[in-house]
């Protein structure tokens, strides 16, 4: 069953190797191009993510540089990947063929400048979430001890990727940001959280945050990244679908999609280490939902929800 996955971190490991690595079938990367064809990945999203760590007069030209290894390694090495620069492309994508887009994890790499997000946008970016887990110009992230929300500039890049139909990542939000977004995002997507009624980590959504998403027409994609699943060990696929079970109870079924975070993290859920093994997981949701019920979670739900699409 094919699947869209709305989070991997492959772009950080290829811009990292500095050209040592190739996207085809690199074994170092879990989300490389043959595992996606083995796990019948049919969307794969690539986030651009700058670590904390570069110093801020560096960080554009980093991004500059992770989008340069997504045209020239992940697209231009392998023709059957094929760029996803419009929310009508997903209705395009012939047999054999894979859809990679382009988004942004943390606005860190703009500073105050909204015309780099624009240029951005322009160069394939289609999803734009404000933090990662720090704070920066825009809002504070989920693990900021200060817990504040969106600033100005915040609100204008939201306003921004609502006027560009761009979905607004709210994943790695700090509470408060995550309320302050939601008044306002047209296009609320959470590409990499789960429950945290099921795993108390300040990464996950509350039940009250789920259930605003869904009622503001938003999807959750649940993450393998296992400190995310279960508190303490290795999380089986098992833990995770207790995520998907309990956005369900809260009304979601039809918001739930995935975000595996390959090459984010090497704590993943057990039997779901790599791409090419995400039909383990496909196979035990079959166990417990109609086979429209999962594919709406494979790829369906996104689908209907992406922005453009009328419900
Ligand atoms: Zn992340």
């Amino acid at each position: 069953m094919n699947i869209i996955d709305l989070h991997c971190d492959v772009l950080l490991k290829l811009w990292e190797a500095k050209g040592a690595l190739r996207y085809a079938d690199a074994p170092a990367l879990q989300a490389n191009k043959a595992r996606l064809q083995q796990g019948q990945i049919k969307v794969q999203c690539f986030a651009i993510f700058i670590e904390p760590d570069i110093p801020s007069d560096q960080k554009f030209h980093a991004a500059l540089g992770q989008i340069d290894y997504f045209y020239k390694e992940v697209l231009a090495g392998n023709p059957d990947m094929v760029h996803i620069k419009e929310w009508s492309d997903f209705d395009r994508l012939k047999i054999g063929q894979i859809g990679a887009m382009l988004t942004l994890e943390g606005v860190d790499p703009i500073g105050n400048d909204i015309t780099k997000l624009a240029a951005l946008y322009h160069l394939g970016v289609r999803s734009v979430g404000l933090t990662w887990n720090f704070a920066n110009l825009a809002a504070d992230g989920a693990e900021e001890p200060r817990g504040a929300g969106l600033t100005s500039f915040g609100r204008q890049i939201v306003q921004q990727n609502n006027q560009y139909q761009i979905l607004t990542d709210v994943s790695h939000l700090s509470e408060r940001s995550f309320w302050d977004v939601i008044e306002i995002a047209k296009y609320p997507i959470a590409s990499h959280s789960n429950a945290r009624s099921l795993c108390n980590h300040p990464r996950n959504l509350t039940d009250e945050q789920a259930k605003e998403m869904f009622n503001r027409g938003g999807m959750i994609h649940v993450v393998y990244h296992s400190p995310f699943v279960k508190e303490g060990g290795t999380a089986e696929i098992s833990d995770l679908i207790k995520h998907i079970d309990h956005f369900c109870s809260l009304g979601g079924v039809k918001q739930i999609g995935l975000g595996s975070d390959f090459d984010g993290t090497s704590h993943l859920v057990k039997n779901l280490g790599d791409a090419s093994k995400c039909q383990n997981l496909i196979n035990e949701l079959l166990k417990y939902y109609t086979e429209d019920e999962v594919k709406g979670f494979a790829s369906q739900n996104f689908l209907d929800h992406r922005p453009g699409v009328k419900q």
